[in-house]
């Protein structure tokens, strides 16, 4: 049974598995690598996973959820029609369909995964992530942080020697940076930095926000939004191959308009490039001393405003990875490889460090208002770790200690994010006789567990941190069939349905004068579905797809395509 590596990315999830000595990305129904980790509920119930769901984003914007991996480990609900759902539960659902099309395309079941988390994810969002595959019945190997997965690739891609690279990985919803160190088989990485809140997305919505501003509109509708959104991202993706772009929206019965240039683009930008120096200071401060080449990867890091901002800000033209969009799943995939023990990956080896500073509250005398923190693994430490701590009792007869955890930086325990809290009780005593000692261990998979053993020396209690997201056998079953209700739309229509949603969401989109056209080639390919005849369908599949190609090239022209392409 292979193990197969996924990337399970805020707006794409690639799978990947290492067969005849090399990683090899695994197509879906489409026949892409590429698929959306968008959700959509239909009218009858049935539930929609990927690029078709993604074009219900805007005719269904109430029934349609994407980039839910930005809320994984918070416990937020998301409304899905009459659904609602967590987002643990929307990451599952895009790893049962890529279990499925893993399946159906390697013949064989798929049980188990190497899953791509990004390094700065804190122990939380890796609990649920962890959770979010257990849910979509896959057992998870090994997490593997994003950058690390490329680092890997880019290593393969590039051939041996000794170098230090610094790779950054800029996707739809997080930036990630790794320093990296690569000697003959072995690949460390020494400092991580990154910012799980900062992408493409990000970008979008500042280019929707200046639109806004610029035509003074004020509301928009939940599917005017969407539109604006996807115009957003189009024009953008647009400015990487030329110089200017342009959105437009009807609204309140009035067409508006925006004309994107890259100036106007980098403007618009500064305030997530500043959060992305903030990134990169922090990266820089880790350890860069001799970094040989910056490495891009992830969908955002084509844009060329984004090149120039790097070369302006490190003084060196950074080198954009050869498959940028696809390098972390391959990389995933090496890892599955490796955990698979194959013979071509035996010498190879691969270090990792925890992202965040993990320790506990301490006070200094019992006239302390304002706990700081105790580290006991700093941030920056090799996996796996394992540390302990002895803390001592601060009031006469105090019957147990107790330890609350926290990771992060900050000084102070309120400036950093609580773990969980634990108690062990220990003998009556003056302060300070008896104590407790604590363990903390970080495991390959920047999971942390946590011991503790009061100074009577047979409690030894265990610690489960996040007890939302780590269930026991009995819980995950009724979570799992929980789930398992929720029933996939029926496969091998994938392609038919994505051209149906392809059509309402133009439709949605096109000036008035289109829609009549499209309204009526979406009526005669639905009920030539329902007809059957297998030779038609084809033909007019092969039609459909044509006519939504060039409607859509019409309806979203580039009025400088002319000029630009001399
Ligand atoms: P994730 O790993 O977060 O799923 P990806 O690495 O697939 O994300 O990147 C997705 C992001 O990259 C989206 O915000 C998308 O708009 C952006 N993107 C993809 N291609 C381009 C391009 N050619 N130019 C600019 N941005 C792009
Ligand atoms: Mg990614």
């Amino acid at each position: 049974m292979a193990i197969i590596g996924i990337d399970l990315g805020t707006t794409n999830t690639l799978a990947c598995v290492f067969r005849k000595g090399q990683a090899e990305l695994i197509p879906n129904e489409l026949g892409v690598y590429k698929t959306s980790s968008a959700v959509s509920v239909l009218e009858d119930g049935a539930v929609l996973v990927g690029a078709a769901a993604r074009e219900r984003l805007i005719t269904h914007p109430e029934r349609t959820a994407a980039s839910f991996k930005r809320h994984m480990g918070t416990g937020r609900v998301l409304s899905l029609g009459e659904r609602r759902m967590e987002p643990e539960e929307l990451s599952a659902l895009v790893l049962r369909q890529i279990k499925a099309d893993a399946e159906r395309y390697l013949g064989e079941r798929v049980e188990e995964a190497v899953i791509s988390v990004p390094a700065y994810f804190n122990d939380t969002q890796r609990w649920a992530t962890k959770l979010a595959a257990q849910l979509a019945g896959l057992r998870v190997q090994r997490l593997i942080n994003e950058p690390s997965a490329a680092a890997l690739c880019y290593r393969q891609q590039t051939g041996g020697g000794s170098c230090k690279l610094m790779v950054v990985d800029f996707g739809g919803g997080t930036l990630d940076v790794s320093i990296v160190e690569c000697f003959e088989n072995i690949i460390e990485i020494t400092g991580i930095a990154g910012d799980v809140q900062l992408g493409g997305d990000d970008i979008d919505r500042a280019i929707v926000d200046r639109f806004c501003a610029h035509c003074q509109l004020e509301r928009l509708d939940p599917a005017e939004r969407a539109t604006l959104f996807r115009q957003a991202e189009a024009a953008k993706i647009a400015l990487t191959s030329r110089p200017a772009a342009m959105l437009a929206l009807q609204s309140g019965g009035q067409s508006h308009s925006l004309v994107l240039t890259r100036p106007l683009l980098r403007e618009i930008c500064a305030p997530v490039f500043q959060r992305v120096r903030a990134v990169l200071r922090r990266a820089v401060q880790e350890d860069a001393g001799g970094i040989d080449d910056v490495v891009l990867v992830g969908g955002s890091s084509h844009m060329p405003v984004f090149s120039d901002f790097l070369e302006e800000l490190l003084g060196r033209r950074p080198t954009l990875a050869a498959r940028p969009d696809e390098i972390v799943a391959l990389g995933v995939g090496l890892c599955a490889g490796i955990k698979e023990r194959r013979e071509e990956l035996r010498e190879l080896v691969m270090t990792d460090v925890c992202p965040f500073s993990l320790g506990v509250a301490t006070w200094n005398d019992v006239r302390d208002q304002n706990p700081h923190m105790a580290v006991l693994i700093p941030r920056g430490t090799m996996l796996p770790a394992s540390h302990s701590g002895s803390f001592r009792t601060l009031h006469d007869n105090q019957r147990a200690l107790r330890f609350q955890i926290y990771q992060g930086e900050g000084y102070y325990v309120s400036e950093n994010l609580e773990l969980g809290e634990i108690e062990v009780p220990v003998p009556p005593g003056p302060a300070g006789k008896h104590a407790a000692e604590v363990t903390f261990t970080y495991d390959i998979d920047g999971l942390l567990h946590v011991e503790v053993c009061g100074s009577g020396g047979d409690r030894r209690e265990r610690l489960l941190l996040n007890d939302k997201l780590q269930l026991d056998e009995e819980e995950l079953a009724q979570a799992v069939a929980r789930l398992e209700e929720v029933r996939l739309a029926a496969r091998g229509t994938g392609e038919d349905r994505l051209l149906v949603e392809r059509a309402a969401a133009l439709f949605a989109q096109a000036p008035a004068r289109w829609r009549d056209e499209i309204a009526a080639a979406l009526n005669g390919y639905r009920m030539l579905l329902d007809d059957g005849d297998l030779i038609a369908l084809e033909k007019a599949r092969r039609e459909m797809r044509a006519r939504l190609d060039s409607w859509e090239a019409a309806i979203f022209a580039d009025p400088w395509e002319e000029e630009t392409d001399v």
